[in-house]
């Protein structure tokens, strides 16, 4: 499998720089990314500043009594959030790429607040109504649905999915997984460039 590496550090000077313990810490690219989308390789129409999260080992986590394999993934969620190393930066999105971010968080908007209202509509409707009703009972059937439902439209802006790119354990560098081949010469001629230069 094709990919590109994006080394990545702290901003010069940045006291944390010292700390061995990076977790939790924002880092940026060295190079500047191509002007270009990762999935197509189509000139960027949008730049939208984006997290790419480290995935950290959370086996070495105790996470309360559960017993092993319990608490994920939300725990395994939370403990990448509070441990990953991040790497902040602009990334480039062609016009189709930026249109599924855009569709994706719509979408999962749209859901989760259908879900709710549906929700807090049905309690008020039981409430008015005074006794259980078929209709009331799939209002909170369908609400409670949307909810895990929303979880579909907001796997189109995953970091890994759209962008396909992750970040290593220690922060140096973030791996572009099956870039597209203009995208990976771009980034190689860049990089190239900017080695030059120094
Ligand atoms: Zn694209």
């Amino acid at each position: 499998m094709t990919e590109t590496v994006l080394p990545a550090r702290m901003a010069a000077g940045d006291p944390l720089m010292k700390q061995k313990n990076l977790r939790g810490k924002i880092f940026h690219l060295v190079d500047p990314l191509p002007d270009r989308c990762v999935r197509h390789g189509r000139s960027a129409v949008a730049h939208p500043l984006v997290n790419v999260l480290s995935d950290p080992d959370v086996d070495d986590l105790h996470i309360g009594l559960l017993p092993h394999g319990w608490g994920s993934p939300l725990m395994r969620w939370a403990a990448r959030m509070q441990r990953a190393v991040v790497v902040q930066e602009k990334w480039p999105l062609c016009r189709i790429c930026d249109r599924l971010r855009r569709w994706g968080l719509r979408g999962f908007t749209a859901l989760v607040l259908c879900g709710i209202l549906l929700v807090v509509a049905s309690v008020v409707a039981r409430i008015l109504v005074g006794e259980p009703r078929t209709a009331i009972t799939w209002m909170v059937v369908t609400g409670f649905a949307l909810l895990p439902l929303s979880l579909l439209p907001l796997s189109l802006i995953r970091v890994q999915w759209l962008l396909r790119a992750n970040t290593v354990t220690d922060g140096s560098a973030v791996i572009v997984k099956r870039p597209h081949p203009t995208f990976a010469e771009e980034a190689r001629q860049i990089s190239e460039a900017h080695r030059a230069s120094h």
